[in-house]
């Protein structure tokens, strides 16, 4: 626990209690979120942690102070009383925005120092950000003596982020991080927020599951996913629903006229019903159902989502197209970008006995093309966040 000897150092004397939020990586459903459809996230071995102490000075002065052995050079120290969005900018906004969040649901947290680590790539699309914010905002409410449900502290993580740091995302990725279980992946329905637990568990099938964080990150991500937000309420109001995911037949789509509005509507509406189709295809493995194939049948599914996201969405970037292919001519079953686009990783699915030829491959592929070696996770479903001591 790297966390608690960082805390050591900084701070001197023993952390109170050390906490761990996972990444998460999303198994199907892309930009499906924000249409109000579904999503099925696992989270992952890798995540942050948190090493953390009430303050020792008076209790009337409330200072939050946060270092992390990513960030050497900034400890931030944090005034809590009149804490609002702007004051605190950079990696602190993260953890501070938790503690602004949870005053402004009511629960009020006692100073305190925090020591960050963490073994998950920042920026690869495994949601470092959500588990930054998940570790601390355990931290944080054990340290209050408050316990709150899972569904509101999911609430509040996400409004630090939408809100204190000034990130429009959706409710997956703090979900992931708060709800998840080991051996299974979370079915979410963006428009219910209803969850369900699917079991997951692709090493009883002797298959294995790796991230590729290709190490690029195109500048244009931020422009185009608020381009693709407004696409999709455009196709939605032109079809006369809510939103994307009332259309459940994809020839309704076809109505559209607009060529690129068509794209963007076809990957949506196809995306949730992959879900559902995994989700189905899973569950019938954790059965020992008919159906012998159920992790080759997902590997398909996962391809055809990379080529929807590719030509229909078009968020994918070079890196990733190449990833995708090098992983499919190696052996894998399926692979396919995650997250938003433009950047971040690509998650491979494959034989267990192809894992290694996969990352082989997906190596020399880079490096014929001379670029950043890409780096390799390896991908277990995992436990949410939680104590660990
Ligand atoms: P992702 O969530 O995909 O990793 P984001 O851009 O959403 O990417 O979040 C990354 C940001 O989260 C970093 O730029 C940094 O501000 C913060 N962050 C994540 N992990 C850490 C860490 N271990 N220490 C400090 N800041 C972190
Ligand atoms: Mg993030």
């Amino acid at each position: 626990m790297k966390a608690a000897s960082l805390f050591r150092e900084r701070f001197g004397g023993e952390p109170d209690g050390v906490w761990l939020a996972p990444g998460r990586a999303n198994l199907m459903g892309e930009h499906t979120d924000y249409n109000d459809g579904f999503v099925l996230p696992f989270a992952l071995g890798q995540g942050v942690t948190a090493a953390a102490a009430v303050a020792s000075e008076s209790p009337a002065v409330r200072r939050l102070t946060l270092c992390s052995r990513q960030e050497p050079d900034t400890a931030v120290d944090v005034d809590l009383d009149g804490l609002a969005p702007g004051q605190v900018t950079g990696w602190a906004a993260y953890p501070a925005g938790v503690a602004w969040a949870l005053g402004e649901a009511g629960y009020r947290v006692p100073g305190a120092c925090v020591a960050i680590d963490s073994d998950l790539p920042v920026g690869a699309g495994l949601s470092s950000s959500a588990a930054l914010e998940c570790a601390t905002a355990l931290a944080l409410t054990a340290l209050a003596g408050v316990e709150i449900p899972r569904a509101e502290l999911v609430t509040i993580a996400r409004r630090a982020e939408n809100e204190f740091v000034g990130v429009p995302t959706g409710v997956m990725d703090q979900s992931a991080s708060l709800r998840c279980q080991a051996g299974h992946a979370l079915l979410l329905d963006c428009r219910s927020l209803e969850v369900t637990q699917v079991p997951f568990d692709p090493a009883a099938a002797a298959a294995g599951l790796l991230l590729i964080n290709t190490r690029a990150r195109h500048a244009l991500s931020d422009g185009e996913y608020g381009r693709r937000r407004a696409e999709c309420e455009e196709a939605a109001r032109r079809l006369g629903v809510p939103s994307l995911r009332a259309v459940t037949d994809p020839a309704d789509v076809d109505r559209l006229g607009d060529p690129v509005l068509r794209r963007r509507a076809r990957h949506v509406v196809a995306d949730d019903q992959r879900v559902l189709e995994v989700v189905a295809l899973l569950r019938s493995a954790a059965d020992g159902g008919a159906d012998g194939d159920a992790y080759g049948e997902i590997g398909r599914l996962l391809s055809q989502a990379h080529a929807s996201l590719r030509d229909d969405f078009e968020v994918s970037w070079p890196e990733a197209d190449t990833a995708v292919e090098a992983a499919l001519a190696a052996g894998a079953a399926g692979a396919r970008m995650i997250g938003g686009g433009f950047g971040g990783s690509v998650l491979a699915l494959a034989p267990a006995a192809s894992l290694d030829a996969v990352r082989d491959a997906v190596t020399s592929a880079f490096a014929s093309r001379s670029w950043t070696p890409p780096e390799f996770l390896s991908a277990v479903p995992a436990d949410a966040a939680r104590q660990l001591s």
